[in-house]
């Protein structure tokens, strides 16, 4: 059974429009299964290093401004190829590259206001669930499984 774990979050603009659970349902209709969920209001230092690898970017003090500007809802999700598959299912970081049928695709148009994150690779999102869940997330198995994997 895979154990492929990625981190997906609702960011404020998305919490702001109630979007989180349009989200977590995508997920969770898609078969995926969910670790761990919570609303955090995160500090400067804390967006800055869960962003660090763009650091050296132009938008990255709008970029954190943004993901400031309220709180965000955090999730842990697992399933075979989760990483990859929650990017597709999150859509183009350009909103309007995005095909609709994707989250960014359906409820956005702007680069800077696209909703959500999700991570890149499963190292990046190991990481990720580390910063952002320090406490840990769930571990369970599920009956429902024999009815979404062969
Ligand atoms: N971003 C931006 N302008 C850009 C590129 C990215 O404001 O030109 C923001 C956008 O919110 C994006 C986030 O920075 O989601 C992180 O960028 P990344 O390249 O990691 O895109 P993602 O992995 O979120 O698709
Ligand atoms: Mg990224």
């Amino acid at each position: 059974m895979a154990t492929e774990r990625t981190y997906i979050m609702v960011k404020p603009d998305g919490v702001e429009r109630g979007l989180v659970g349009e989200v977590i349902s995508r997920f969770e209709k898609r078969g995926f299964k969910l670790l761990g969920l919570k609303a955090v209001q995160p500090s400067r230092a804390h967006l800055e290093e869960h962003y660090g690898d763009l650091k050296t970017k132009a938008f990255f003090p709008k970029l954190v401004d943004y993901m400031l500007s309220g709180p965000v809802v955090g999730m842990v999700w697992a399933g075979k190829e989760v990483v990859k598959t929650g990017r597709v299912m999150l859509g183009a970081t350009n909103p309007l590259a995005s095909a609709p049928g994707t989250i960014r695709g359906d409820y956005a148009i702007d680069v800077g206001k696209n909703i959500c994150h999700g991570s890149d690779s499963v190292e990046s999102a190991e990481k990720e669930i580390a910063l952002w869940f320090p406490e840990g997330v769930c571990n369970y198995s599920r009956s429902i499984d024999k009815l979404i994997y062969e």
